[in-house]
């Protein structure tokens, strides 16, 4: 396929030719998923009573220091699957019940998505929601315009400083907000249906770090002089905890206390967003799903 053969889908723009070699992401031309489930964990109009159909995709365009499903996203843990077996997944995901299809971290792999959705989208009947990293082009964004229903991005960082040491992209901030003005003109306002299900919107997630709630207040700070109140929900997240390369910055090697956290809840409320919050006793990593495969 042609995006595969000099690929810009994300902002890396390596011009890999996935097919012969790899660029930043380690990434082949196959699709290549960990796990297609329900999922129970995501924000209540997400899993809604059913459980998300989640899919996770191996591979990341980012390379957070202390992600918790870095066996997926680093190690590419998963099994290449064809065009026509992703479709088998989607199907069957909805036939178990899920509330919606969730694609988990899909960019590099969304030229192949866009062809399954053109040949099942109308018989699936549920939500396709996107969750990311937010490190998104726009140009790539513009393409899932009436694919995708539900944005589920992350904002991580403000300081270009900290999303270089701790996933390497410095200008992350800046392609994260484009990004999502981009998801909520296509999106519209949140749209949450009689059985609590989201059908369209925006939710951005904010993971709060430790030491990083300077960091936090201005990322709401921002969100809140370019969004109303009422275009976006956050999803604010005290699930921190030092995994993976963690243990090799001291000073995000501990938890997030209450205290971080509640100050960032604060924030947001101050600026009237609505959406969630974490329970902090769900802030471990039991609910991390088994994920199946090999490594690359
Ligand atoms: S998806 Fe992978 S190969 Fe394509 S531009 Fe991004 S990092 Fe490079």
């Amino acid at each position: 396929m042609q995006d595969y053969l000099n690929c810009r889908l994300c902002p890396r723009q390596c011009g890999a030719d996935r097919a012969a070699s790899r660029g930043f992401c380690g990434l082949g031309s196959d699709v290549r998923i960990a796990r297609a489930g329900l999922h129970m964990w995501e924000e209540p109009p997400i899993s809604g009573e059913r459980g998300a159909g989640t899919v996770f995709f191996s591979g990341c365009t980012l390379k957070c220091v202390f992600c918790q499903n870095y066996e997926i996203s680093q190690l590419k843990k998963g099994r290449n699957i064809t065009e026509s077996e992703l479709a088998d997944e989607f199907l069957r995901l909805r036939d178990i019940g899920a509330e919606n299809i969730e694609l988990v971290s899909p960019t590099p792999f969304l030229p192949s998505i866009i062809n399954v959705l053109d040949k099942i989208k109308p018989r699936l009947g549920i939500p396709i929601v996107m969750n990311t990293g937010g490190y998104e082009r726009v140009e790539t964004i513009k393409r899932l315009k009436g694919y995708v229903d539900v944005y589920l991005p992350d904002i991580k960082y403000f300081d270009p400083v900290r999303s270089k040491k701790y996933s390497g992209a410095e200008d992350y901030f800046e392609i994260a907000l484009e990004a999502v003005k981009e998801m909520v003109s296509q999106t519209g306002k949140p749209l949450i249906d009689r059985r609590g299900v989201m059908q369209r919107g925006v939710i951005i997630r904010h993971l709060v770090m430790p030491g990083g709630r300077a960091d936090s207040a201005k990322i709401i700070g921002e969100l809140g002089k370019c969004f109303s109140a009422d275009d976006i929900l956050i999803s604010l997240m005290s699930q921190y905890t030092p995994m993976y390369r963690a243990g090799e910055f001291r000073e995000i090697n501990r938890r997030v206390s209450t205290f971080e956290y509640n100050f960032v809840l604060d924030r947001c409320l101050e600026a009237g967003f609505g959406g969630f919050m974490q329970e902090r006793e769900s802030a471990t990593d039991s609910y991390l799903p088994e994920f199946e495969g090999n490594y690359l």
